[in-house]
Protein backbone atom coordinates (compact mmCIF):
# COMPACT_ATOMS: atom_id res chain seq x y z
CA UNK A 1 0.00 0.00 0.00
CA UNK A 2 1.54 3.47 -0.75
CA UNK A 3 0.30 6.66 0.98
CA UNK A 4 0.88 10.38 0.80
CA UNK A 5 0.89 12.47 4.40
CA UNK A 6 -0.99 15.41 2.56
CA UNK A 7 -0.06 18.20 5.63
CA UNK A 8 3.30 17.77 7.68
CA UNK A 9 5.87 20.73 8.88
CA UNK A 10 9.13 18.83 8.52
CA UNK A 11 10.72 21.98 9.30
CA UNK A 12 9.42 21.35 12.83
CA UNK A 13 10.40 18.23 14.44
CA UNK A 14 12.87 18.34 17.53
CA UNK A 15 13.19 14.77 18.15
CA UNK A 16 14.14 13.94 14.41
CA UNK A 17 15.74 14.90 11.48
CA UNK A 18 14.00 15.19 8.15
CA UNK A 19 16.26 12.20 6.61
CA UNK A 20 15.21 10.04 9.32
CA UNK A 21 11.76 10.45 9.24
CA UNK A 22 11.29 10.46 5.51
CA UNK A 23 13.64 7.59 5.36
CA UNK A 24 10.68 5.67 8.14
CA UNK A 25 8.25 7.45 6.62
CA UNK A 26 9.12 5.44 3.15
CA UNK A 27 9.06 2.09 4.87
CA UNK A 28 6.05 2.40 5.97
CA UNK A 29 4.65 2.96 2.50
CA UNK A 30 4.45 7.14 2.48
CA UNK A 31 6.23 7.90 -0.56
CA UNK A 32 5.72 11.76 -0.06
CA UNK A 33 5.11 14.38 1.88
CA UNK A 34 3.15 17.90 1.94
CA UNK A 35 5.13 20.16 3.46
CA UNK A 36 3.07 22.98 4.53
CA UNK A 37 4.45 26.19 5.54
CA UNK A 38 3.25 28.30 9.02
CA UNK A 39 5.30 31.14 8.66
CA UNK A 40 7.16 33.66 6.21
CA UNK A 41 11.02 32.00 7.42
CA UNK A 42 9.69 28.56 6.65
CA UNK A 43 9.70 29.04 2.60
CA UNK A 44 13.59 28.90 2.70
CA UNK A 45 13.71 26.20 4.62
CA UNK A 46 11.00 24.27 2.44
CA UNK A 47 12.12 25.01 -0.44
CA UNK A 48 15.74 23.43 0.80
CA UNK A 49 13.95 20.13 1.80
CA UNK A 50 12.23 20.06 -1.81
CA UNK A 51 15.77 20.57 -3.40
CA UNK A 52 17.23 17.83 -1.34
CA UNK A 53 14.28 15.30 -1.46
CA UNK A 54 12.59 16.16 -4.96
CA UNK A 55 10.97 12.81 -5.55
CA UNK A 56 9.37 13.19 -1.47
CA UNK A 57 8.38 16.41 -0.72
CA UNK A 58 5.58 18.72 -2.10
CA UNK A 59 6.75 22.09 -0.97
CA UNK A 60 3.45 24.05 0.10
CA UNK A 61 4.27 27.98 0.67
CA UNK A 62 1.93 30.56 2.92
CA UNK A 63 0.96 32.13 5.84
CA UNK A 64 -0.97 30.56 9.03
CA UNK A 65 -3.87 32.71 10.42
CA UNK A 66 -1.96 32.51 13.70
CA UNK A 67 0.90 34.43 12.82
CA UNK A 68 -0.98 37.32 10.39
CA UNK A 69 0.63 39.68 12.59
CA UNK A 70 4.29 38.90 11.83
CA UNK A 71 4.27 38.54 8.30
CA UNK A 72 6.71 41.20 7.51
CA UNK A 73 6.58 43.83 4.56
CA UNK A 74 6.36 42.47 0.49
CA UNK A 75 5.32 38.74 2.08
CA UNK A 76 2.76 39.14 -1.02
CA UNK A 77 5.24 39.88 -3.76
CA UNK A 78 7.80 37.23 -2.21
CA UNK A 79 5.45 34.73 -1.93
CA UNK A 80 3.94 35.06 -5.42
CA UNK A 81 7.97 34.90 -6.53
CA UNK A 82 8.33 31.35 -4.77
CA UNK A 83 5.35 30.27 -6.15
CA UNK A 84 5.82 30.99 -9.88
CA UNK A 85 9.49 29.60 -9.20
CA UNK A 86 8.69 26.28 -7.80
CA UNK A 87 5.66 25.34 -10.50
CA UNK A 88 4.80 22.13 -7.97
CA UNK A 89 4.10 24.20 -4.75
CA UNK A 90 0.67 24.25 -3.44
CA UNK A 91 -0.65 27.37 -1.31
CA UNK A 92 -0.78 27.10 2.51
CA UNK A 93 -1.24 26.68 5.07
CA UNK A 94 -3.52 29.48 5.31
CA UNK A 95 -6.72 29.92 6.69
CA UNK A 96 -9.53 31.55 9.63
CA UNK A 97 -9.12 30.73 13.38
CA UNK A 98 -11.52 32.86 15.60
CA UNK A 99 -10.48 30.22 18.62
CA UNK A 100 -7.03 31.60 18.48
CA UNK A 101 -7.07 34.67 17.15
CA UNK A 102 -10.78 36.97 17.17
CA UNK A 103 -9.61 39.87 15.03
CA UNK A 104 -10.97 38.73 11.86
CA UNK A 105 -9.58 41.91 9.24
CA UNK A 106 -5.34 40.61 9.74
CA UNK A 107 -7.25 36.62 8.92
CA UNK A 108 -9.17 37.93 5.55
CA UNK A 109 -6.68 40.07 4.44
CA UNK A 110 -4.13 37.23 3.99
CA UNK A 111 -6.45 34.59 3.03
CA UNK A 112 -7.81 36.58 0.44
CA UNK A 113 -4.66 37.35 -1.02
CA UNK A 114 -3.51 33.46 -0.42
CA UNK A 115 -6.98 32.60 -1.93
CA UNK A 116 -5.91 35.01 -4.77
CA UNK A 117 -2.51 33.34 -5.82
CA UNK A 118 -3.92 29.88 -5.66
CA UNK A 119 -6.12 31.30 -8.44
CA UNK A 120 -3.64 32.84 -10.33
CA UNK A 121 -1.23 29.94 -10.16
CA UNK A 122 -3.86 27.36 -10.33
CA UNK A 123 -2.53 25.84 -7.28
CA UNK A 124 -4.20 23.60 -4.59
CA UNK A 125 -4.74 25.64 -1.56
CA UNK A 126 -4.20 24.00 2.23
CA UNK A 127 -6.92 25.60 4.48
CA UNK A 128 -7.04 25.97 8.33
CA UNK A 129 -10.40 26.40 9.69
CA UNK A 130 -10.93 26.86 13.43
CA UNK A 131 -14.29 27.97 14.77
CA UNK A 132 -15.29 30.26 11.75
CA UNK A 133 -18.76 28.32 9.98
CA UNK A 134 -20.11 31.60 9.55
CA UNK A 135 -17.30 33.41 8.63
CA UNK A 136 -16.60 30.79 5.81
CA UNK A 137 -19.88 31.79 4.18
CA UNK A 138 -18.05 35.35 2.65
CA UNK A 139 -15.40 32.55 1.30
CA UNK A 140 -17.26 29.85 -0.32
CA UNK A 141 -18.06 31.36 -3.88
CA UNK A 142 -14.41 32.40 -4.22
CA UNK A 143 -12.41 29.24 -3.29
CA UNK A 144 -9.89 28.39 -5.77
CA UNK A 145 -10.70 24.63 -7.73
CA UNK A 146 -8.57 22.21 -5.30
CA UNK A 147 -8.64 22.71 -1.89
CA UNK A 148 -8.55 20.65 1.47
CA UNK A 149 -9.82 21.08 5.00
CA UNK A 150 -6.73 19.96 6.90
CA UNK A 151 -6.95 17.50 9.98
CA UNK A 152 -10.60 17.91 10.14
CA UNK A 153 -12.51 17.66 13.51
CA UNK A 154 -15.37 19.89 12.99
CA UNK A 155 -18.84 19.42 12.23
CA UNK A 156 -20.88 17.47 10.03
CA UNK A 157 -22.83 20.61 8.60
CA UNK A 158 -19.68 22.05 7.80
CA UNK A 159 -18.12 18.75 6.16
CA UNK A 160 -21.69 18.59 3.78
CA UNK A 161 -20.42 22.32 2.61
CA UNK A 162 -16.79 21.77 1.77
CA UNK A 163 -17.94 18.24 0.05
CA UNK A 164 -20.97 19.95 -1.91
CA UNK A 165 -18.08 22.56 -3.22
CA UNK A 166 -15.84 19.46 -4.50
CA UNK A 167 -13.28 19.95 -1.92
CA UNK A 168 -11.49 17.71 -0.03
CA UNK A 169 -11.47 17.02 3.73
CA UNK A 170 -7.99 15.99 5.17
CA UNK A 171 -7.86 13.10 8.40
CA UNK A 172 -5.28 13.44 11.23
CA UNK A 173 -5.16 11.75 14.30
CA UNK A 174 -6.83 14.05 15.90
CA UNK A 175 -10.50 13.02 14.62
CA UNK A 176 -9.59 9.81 16.88
CA UNK A 177 -10.29 11.33 19.82
CA UNK A 178 -13.42 13.01 18.71
CA UNK A 179 -16.68 12.25 20.45
CA UNK A 180 -18.60 11.98 17.03
CA UNK A 181 -15.36 10.62 14.59
CA UNK A 182 -17.87 7.89 13.45
CA UNK A 183 -20.83 10.54 12.25
CA UNK A 184 -17.91 12.54 10.52
CA UNK A 185 -15.79 9.72 8.99
CA UNK A 186 -18.89 8.48 7.64
CA UNK A 187 -20.05 11.16 6.17
CA UNK A 188 -18.05 11.91 3.56
CA UNK A 189 -17.45 10.80 0.26
CA UNK A 190 -14.56 8.18 -0.34
CA UNK A 191 -13.30 10.43 -3.45
CA UNK A 192 -12.99 13.42 -1.16
CA UNK A 193 -10.41 12.03 1.75
CA UNK A 194 -7.12 12.48 2.48
CA UNK A 195 -5.00 11.49 5.06
CA UNK A 196 -1.88 13.47 6.64
CA UNK A 197 0.28 14.06 10.45
CA UNK A 198 -0.06 17.34 11.07
CA UNK A 199 3.32 16.37 12.11
CA UNK A 200 5.00 16.87 14.28
CA UNK A 201 1.98 18.21 15.90
CA UNK A 202 -1.33 16.31 16.74
CA UNK A 203 0.21 12.73 17.83
CA UNK A 204 -2.14 9.97 18.89
CA UNK A 205 0.39 9.73 21.62
CA UNK A 206 0.21 12.82 24.26
CA UNK A 207 3.22 14.29 24.77
CA UNK A 208 5.07 12.78 21.31
CA UNK A 209 5.82 14.27 18.02
CA UNK A 210 3.63 13.08 15.11
CA UNK A 211 5.20 10.88 12.68
CA UNK A 212 4.26 9.65 9.12
CA UNK A 213 4.86 5.95 9.84
CA UNK A 214 1.69 6.50 11.77
CA UNK A 215 -0.30 7.08 8.22
CA UNK A 216 -0.90 3.44 7.20
CA UNK A 217 -2.09 2.91 11.38
CA UNK A 218 -4.48 5.78 10.63
CA UNK A 219 -6.13 4.60 7.29
CA UNK A 220 -6.60 1.24 9.05
CA UNK A 221 -8.16 2.47 11.85
CA UNK A 222 -10.87 4.72 9.42
CA UNK A 223 -11.16 2.49 7.14
CA UNK A 224 -12.75 -0.34 10.09
CA UNK A 225 -14.69 2.49 11.32
CA UNK A 226 -16.38 3.53 7.73
CA UNK A 227 -16.45 -0.25 7.44
CA UNK A 228 -13.85 -0.40 4.44
CA UNK A 229 -11.54 -3.33 3.27
CA UNK A 230 -8.47 -1.75 4.38
CA UNK A 231 -7.10 -2.05 0.88
CA UNK A 232 -9.48 -0.54 -1.40
CA UNK A 233 -9.65 2.10 1.03
CA UNK A 234 -5.88 2.98 1.13
CA UNK A 235 -5.48 2.54 -2.36
CA UNK A 236 -8.58 5.68 -2.87
CA UNK A 237 -6.76 7.77 -0.76
CA UNK A 238 -3.68 7.36 -2.55
CA UNK A 239 -5.38 7.84 -5.81
CA UNK A 240 -7.10 11.13 -4.38
CA UNK A 241 -3.67 12.20 -2.66
CA UNK A 242 -2.59 12.43 -6.33
CA UNK A 243 -5.10 14.38 -8.24
CA UNK A 244 -4.87 16.79 -4.85
CA UNK A 245 -1.17 17.49 -4.98
CA UNK A 246 -1.23 16.96 -8.84
CA UNK A 247 2.16 15.09 -8.94
ZN1 LIG B 1 -0.47 22.35 10.01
Amino acid sequence: MKFIDTHIHLQDFKTRCATDIISAGKKAGVEKFVCASVIREDWAKISALYEEFPENIVPAFGLHPWYVNKTGLGWEVELEKILAEYPKALVGETGLDRLHFPDKEPQNEIFLKQIELAKKYKRPLLIHAVKCQEWLENYWAILPEKFVFHSYNGKSELLKKIVSRNGYVSFSASILKNRDKEKILKAVPPERILLETDGPYQSFYPGQESFPDFIPELAEEIARIRGENMELFADRVYQNSLEFVQC
